[in-house]
């Protein structure tokens, strides 16, 4: 099977998903991005490749996630019945494991020994170093200064992986200011450098490689959800960051006319506010890092501050196939408050006993506030893209329960 073997065959040769996604870049990015594009149209159609690609997913990720039928929380809504793709059971916690798997493998098949990597919340990061440890790569790991001192536990994570982190200065010292400086880092050393993006964002051919990466969630569905209830659900609900979990589950499905595919944005403390991270709700297009798709901006064109209490859809774009998904009308995309994310984690967590991520909480309570508003017949299918446990401190402060890891027993001041 191909990996993304679905009859919607976008992008086009040039990276475009209708108006959006394409080439942004330097002159001196060209050669490497063609290089990156011709290699991986190679393997992605070598039976090898991807019978190495599941094999680590299988014996290493622990794949296939099971889904699971959250049948107390959803008696207690008394409508629709929530099932949960669950991404958080897999090694490292999360989805992000998938798309690292498969882009090592490519870098190892493309003789490069040395990873790096950009990452925000230092999820993408630790599923980077993970990855290179396991394949005995080099990993360098660009974070921006302020992100460092934010998330000290998987700075620490990293370090025990093996993998260098660089703080980055500039700018706003955040996750865009970190990604400038891994695309720097990959122009100086594109010869035995391979790049890790850890979303379907950059420029093509990257949308499409994490994309074909992460259908292994959706396709998994396909199966397991006849097998499980006799037919596919009736929508699919996933949180959108960059967007790589939501596409991975969605992507699949795209022929699927009767199965509705809803994505939920972080609206932080409300759109009106200006203090969120809903790019596709509230933003509008234009280009950054590498592609053309909606972003967060001022009059001028200039990036807008993002704020969610979710560090990893905390990101002011999105990847350009959910800017095409929005247009065309074959995704929907809601918005969901830190506050509404807040509750779902502790209904989860109760009701459930699943400690969920909080950027999977802004799926969990769009599906719980959809439920109530369906019959009992109907199946709502989240995918549950992590788990909660990196959210600890984040929880405790909102709660006022102070109860976890406080500065004195931060590891990295140690
Ligand atoms: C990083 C992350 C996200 C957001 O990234 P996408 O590319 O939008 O999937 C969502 N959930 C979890 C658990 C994450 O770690």
């Amino acid at each position: 099977m191909q990996m993304a073997d679905v009859p919607y065959a976008l992008p086009d040769e040039r990276g475009h998903f209708g108006p959006y996604g394409g080439v942004f870049v330097a002159e001196t990015l060209i050669h490497a991005l063609d290089e990156l594009r011709e290699q991986y149209a190679r393997y992605r159609a070598d039976p090898e490749f991807v019978a190495e690609f599941e094999y680590e997913l299988k014996h290493y990720v622990g794949r296939p996630s099971p889904v699971y039928h959250a049948s107390r929380w959803s008696e207690r809504l008394g409508g629709a019945q929530l099932y949960f793709k669950r991404e958080d059971l897999n090694h490292t916690g999360a989805h992000k494991i998938n798309n690292c798997i498969g882009q090592a493998l490519l870098a190892r098949r493309m003789g490069k020994r040395r990873i790096i990597a950009e990452t925000g919340a230092g999820q993408h990061g630790v599923a980077a170093a993970t990855v290179a440890a396991r394949f005995g790569m080099q990993c360098v790991v660009y974070m921006g200064s302020e992100d460092v001192s934010r998330q000290a536990q998987n700075v620490f994570r990293m370090k025990l992986l093996g993998a260098e982190l660089v703080p980055v200065e500039s700018g706003s010292k955040t996750l865009k200011d970190a990604l400038n400086e891994a695309m720097r880092d990959w122009v100086t050393h594109v010869e035995d450098t391979f790049y890790i993006i850890g979303t379907v964002a950059g420029p093509h051919p990257y949308p499409m490689m994490v994309r074909d990466f992460q259908t292994v969630i959706g396709r998994e569905c396909l199966t397991q959800m006849p097998e499980m209830i006799g037919r596919q659900p009736d929508a699919i609900i996933a949180c959108v960051g960059g967007g790589s979990n939501a596409i991975g589950i969605f992507h699949p499905y795209i022929p699927y006319d009767r199965v509705r595919l809803i994505g939920v944005e972080a609206a932080g403390d409300g759109i009106a506010t200006g203090r969120h991270a809903a790019s596709l709700t509230a933003g509008r297009p234009g280009v950054l890092h590498g592609n053309r798709t909606y972003l967060l901006q001022d009059a001028n064109g200039q990036i807008t501050e993002t704020h969610s209490v979710s560090a990893g859809l905390d990101y002011p774009g999105v990847g350009p196939e959910h800017a095409w998904l929005k247009d065309t009308g074959r995704a929907e995309y809601v918005t969901v408050t830190d506050d509404e994310a807040l509750a779902a984690f502790h209904d989860c967590c109760r009701i459930e006993g699943i400690i969920p991520a909080l950027e999977s909480c802004h799926a969990l309570a769009h599906a719980a506030r959809l439920a109530v508003t369906l019959p009992r017949d109907k199946v709502l299918l989240v995918n549950l893209s992590g788990r909660g446990d990196k959210d600890m401190n984040t929880v405790a402060e909102r709660a006022g329960l102070h109860f976890y890891c406080r500065p004195a027993c931060d590891p990295s001041r140690r």
